[in-house]
């Protein structure tokens, strides 16, 4: 099934946001199957935001990303990419609607919370840049037959 690269960002952290944000994963039927916390720098964080190196905040944008530790997450779902995506909101916090992820809890266009892959390709990039193999679990909730339809599996 379809896999996501989530980072719960250093303003989830400071803001004690993560519980938050992963019971919204839980309660939706989203499957996490990698998480661990990690510490970014500057490398990493060059290739992750490669598409956004020639804009001005981007040093900004970097320095606020190593403040603290992250928590980083591989989810698991139907459309998951998509799903997620639309649960997290706009990327500026007071553009995105209540309801999301940044709705709810930003108000910056840069302390937002969460990243969130935004392709399947993409998505399958970020997981390997972010995980090894064998930190990927490959199971099935055991009530998956409550969160799907039979032909949705
Ligand atoms: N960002 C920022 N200022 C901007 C646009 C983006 O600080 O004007 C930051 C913000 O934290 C955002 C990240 O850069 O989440 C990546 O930007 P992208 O356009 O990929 O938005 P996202 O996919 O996170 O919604
Ligand atoms: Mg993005």
């Amino acid at each position: 099934m379809e896999k996501t690269l989530v980072i719960l960002k250093p303003s989830a952290i400071e803001r004690a946001l993560v519980g938050e944000v992963v019971k919204r994963i839980e309660q939706k039927g989203i499957l996490i199957v990698g998480m661990k916390m990690m510490q970014l720098d500057e490398k990493i964080l060059r290739e992750h935001y490669a598409h956004l190196v020639d804009r001005p905040f981007f040093p900004m944008l970097v320095a606020s990303m190593m403040t603290t530790p992250v928590i980083v997450m591989c989810l698991q779902g139907k459309d998951v990419v998509e799903v997620f995506r639309a649960m997290t909101g706009a990327t500026n916090g007071r553009k995105a609607l209540p309801g999301t992820i940044r709705g709810d809890f930003s108000m910056s266009g840069q302390q937002n919370i969460v990243h969130a892959s935004d392709s399947v390709e993409n998505a399958e990039i970020e997981i390997k840049r972010f995980f090894r193999p064998e930190e990927i679990f490959e199971y099935n909730a055991r009530n998956i037959r409550f969160i799907y339809a039979d032909d949705e599996i």
